[in-house]
């Protein structure tokens, strides 16, 4: 999968809906210092299911929704949109028909948030399990920030072996086989269960 579009509206500095376009190659982000180059890579995190507001450089998780400036009011609602080609097929199954998966994330000031994949509500659970293994997500070198280089350089083996595990796909299939021994291990606890009433009942 591959970036291809970030739309933006009411998420920190971005009071009206822009659309960034990410052209195959490389693209760069400039301009002067406080006009809102962190706040892209930050929408970009958010919309890829950031939990974490210290990430985010904030203190609540309002805090990423316009306050207001310049004489403009606060918003009320904060929206971002992903839009990714599926060219390289390493979207999950439900998705591989699709040449293009959009991800919308949405905050309002009362708390209450949505998450839709292709405009379709979803879970923040299916928005990971989109980006796991995808080379693209929060956690992945996707986004490469100010010292995650010395992150890696520093990393201890355990450590380390995480970070290729995430870069060749490997970590889907782990999160997968870890969920499916939780239910073996809750099946087995059934079965325990049902034995016991048999074992009553006879
Ligand atoms: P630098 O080059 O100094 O790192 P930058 O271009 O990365 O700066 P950002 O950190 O992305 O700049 O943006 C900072 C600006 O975003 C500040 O002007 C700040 O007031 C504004 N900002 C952050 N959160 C909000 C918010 N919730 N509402 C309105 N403006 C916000």
């Amino acid at each position: 999968m591959k970036i291809k579009k970030l739309e933006i509206v009411g998420f920190k500095s971005f009071l009206d809906k822009a659309s960034i376009q990410f052209p195959e190659g490389i693209s760069a982000i400039v301009g002067p210092n406080g006009c809102g180059k962190s706040n892209v890579i930050d929408a970009l995190r958010w919309v890829m299911g950031e939990q974490s507001v210290k990430q985010l450089r904030g203190k609540s998780m309002e805090d990423i929704i316009f306050a207001g400036a310049n004489g403009r009011p606060p918003l009320n609602m904060a929206e971002v949109t992903l839009t990714m080609t599926n060219d390289n097929g390493h979207a999950p199954e439900a998705f591989r028909d699709y040449s293009e998966i959009s991800v919308t994330r949405r905050l309002y000031r009362s708390g209450e948030s949505a998450y839709l994949i292709n405009k379709q509500p979803c879970r923040l659970k299916d928005i990971y399990n989109l980006f796991m293994g995808s080379g693209v997500g929060t956690r992945t070198f996707a986004i490469i920030q100010q010292g995650n280089i010395g992150a890696i350089v520093d990393a201890g083996p355990d450590e380390r072996r995480l970070f290729i595990e995430e870069a060749a796909g490997v970590t889907r299939y782990k999160f997968r086989k870890t969920e499916a021994l939780r239910k073996v291990k809750a099946t087995e606890q059934n079965l325990l269960r049902i034995n016991d009433i048999v074992a009553e009942v006879n």
